[in-house]
């Protein structure tokens, strides 16, 4: 791709790779998504597959989601497609849900506050721009808001590293490269398009997202964005706690956190993400220091590309359950019971991370029963044992007393009792989970009820 010959210029600065100079095939594609592509194609509107669908086709990786953008309003979107809802109060997206899968499409965007906007062609969608005024930044230079028509080029522009920013066009099966990421594919490099200082200023999730390119694709960040970044990192703070929430997740469960954690220390965004946790983590423990984080990422990273899922309380109880045991242990010390040392701990530990990175309200309460019920397993067999094991969270209960406690011989011998027990506790299926086979017989016994109500009924002269 780096063949100077292969590529061909045009006047906006653009380089086009055609159909036979690249390696894409629409047999890697999503069907919803070449469907959804024809459909604007065949009504006279361009299609473009954009962002890390394309990138991960030109890598040879299998991509999370197909994204289209398209020059069709989503109101056009809209009345093209039955199956589609129109999303989104801060962009309007349209989705088109199919049976396992939805293909976001988007209207081309626009960074250019001043540009006029296209004419409305209908009364509601004039009333929708008008709801949704164009760009809007805080004092800090923060998008608020960014709901501006665009042309292709523009499209790629605003978006946030040269790799994500390529497009695939349904028209003649080509690639558009506007910002140099081809070559940036080619080299291994995550480069923001245009100043990494305002574009991380803009939106400092970029720098998460930065971190995790450059883990996922075994990249690096190329060095004026890495420095950028390293000068931003306490600003990842403006973010909404919501959205770092996710975004850490993402990192986290990207098969790739270990390599995540070390670039999030790296740059400083680590620290600034979860301050008393890392300096619990930076700090020594009884003279040990505290290797469990990075030893449960390596973990959680082998499970994952294991093709396993690791549910969300699971993967907080194993990051931080050492940190939290060790805060129960205090108010242990001060003379509270077990439970409620728990507790306290994981509302300590809540009231910590929250405000900057929110974990939501159940997944708090989720990790803290994982946490608290390893005292259950010590009880063998204890009050009403089945009821223990029929707890949704039986599995989490046991996989994390088996991965942090799993090197003591009597704490294995309880795990293995509590799992021989399970496995020997027939659970009958709700009516909803019975297979087809089993449907039959439930029919008989209705009719049958059926009789002796009738009988009962007529018996009792009702
Ligand atoms: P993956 O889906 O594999 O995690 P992706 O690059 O597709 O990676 P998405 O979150 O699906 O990431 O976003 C799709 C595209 O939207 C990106 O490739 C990028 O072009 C653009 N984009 C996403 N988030 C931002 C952002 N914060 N700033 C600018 N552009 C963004
Ligand atoms: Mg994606």
């Amino acid at each position: 791709m780096s063949d100077g010959n292969r590529m061909k210029k045009e006047k906006n600065s653009s380089v086009i790779i055609s159909r036979q100079e690249h390696g894409i095939s629409r047999k890697l594609m999503s069907p919803n998504a070449l469907r959804t592509l024809y459909r604007l194609r065949d009504n006279g509107f361009v299609g473009y597959l954009v962002g890390g669908c394309v990138r991960d086709l030109l890598l040879g990786r299998e991509p999370k989601d197909f994204d289209v953008v398209t020059n069709a309003t989503p109101g056009e979107v809209k009345r093209m497609f039955r199956n589609c809802r129109l999303v989104g109060r801060r962009f309007r997206l349209a989705h088109i849900h199919f049976l396992d899968e939805i293909i976001e499409v988007s209207t081309f965007r626009s960074l250019a506050a001043n540009e006029p906007e296209p004419e409305p062609q209908e009364a509601h969608e004039a009333e929708h721009r008008q709801r949704h005024p164009r760009m809007l930044k805080d004092d800090d230079g923060m998008i608020l808001r960014d709901n501006v028509y665009g042309t292709p080029e523009e499209d790629a522009l605003r978006r946030d590293f040269t790799v994500n920013s390529l497009s695939y066009n349904i028209a003649d099966f080509s690639i558009t490269d506007y910002t140099g990421g081809l070559a940036d594919l080619g080299a291994g490099i995550i480069r923001t398009i245009g100043d990494p200082d305002v574009r991380f200023q803009e939106d400092p999730v970029r720098m998460l997202r930065a971190v995790r390119f450059a883990a996922q694709l075994a990249f690096t960040i190329e060095e004026n964005t890495r420095q950028a970044l390293v000068a931003a990192a306490d600003t990842i703070v403006r973010a909404a706690p919501p959205r770092l929430f996710d975004e850490m997740l993402k990192l986290l469960l990207s098969g790739e956190g270990a390599k995540c954690y070390d670039l999030l220390r790296q740059t400083g965004l680590f620290a600034a993400l979860l301050p008393n946790f890392s300096s619990w983590l930076g700090a020594e423990s009884e003279g040990f220091p505290h290797t469990r984080f990075g030893e449960m990422l390596s973990y959680v990273d082998s499970r994952i590309q294991q093709g396993y899922k690791v549910s969300l309380p699971l993967l907080l109880a194993l990051l931080f359950g050492d940190y939290i045991n060790e805060k129960a242990e205090r108010f242990r010390r001060l003379g509270a019971p077990w439970q409620q040392s728990v507790d306290a701990a994981v509302a300590e530990f809540m009231g910590e991370t929250c405000p900057i990175v929110m974990i939501a309200n159940r997944v708090g309460l989720a990790l803290r029963d994982i946490i608290s019920q390893q005292m259950r397993l010590k009880k063998i067999p204890g009050r009403k044992p089945e009821s223990f094991i029929v707890r949704h969270d039986f599995n989490d209960i046991i996989e994390y007393g088996r991965i942090t406690r799993g090197d003591k011989k009597d704490v294995v011998n309880q795990l293995d009792w509590w799992a021989a027990q399970a496995k020997q506790l027939v659970i009958v299926p709700l009516p909803c989970e019975r297979t087809k086979e089993t449907k039959a017989p439930q029919r008989k016994r209705k009719r049958r009820r059926r009789r002796n109500l009738e009988t009962k009924s007529r018996s009792e002269g009702l």
